[in-house]
């Protein structure tokens, strides 16, 4: 898989430390990636979870009136 460049989006080595096209720094700690990829997996739990309040948002607003009653 090739790395691409986060500034001008040229494929790269997968092992480049700078960009063939614009020669900025693009290598990426491993760590960093590992961070990255448990934050990709709390986008995709928090997506989840939003799409279920949405819909339980939907079913308040099928049922009108109960949110303004509720908040007065
Ligand atoms: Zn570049």
């Amino acid at each position: 898989m090739a790395l691409e460049c986060p500034f001008c989006a040229q494929p790269n080595a997968d092992q480049a430390l700078v960009c063939n096209s614009c020669a900025r720094d693009i290598a990426i700690p491993a760590s960093l990636l590992a961070e990255r990829d448990g934050l990709i997996r709390k986008r995709e739990a928090v997506r989840d979870e939003l799409s279920r309040a949405k819909a339980e948002l939907e079913s308040y607003k099928i049922g009108k009136g109960r949110i303004a009653a509720a908040t007065g």
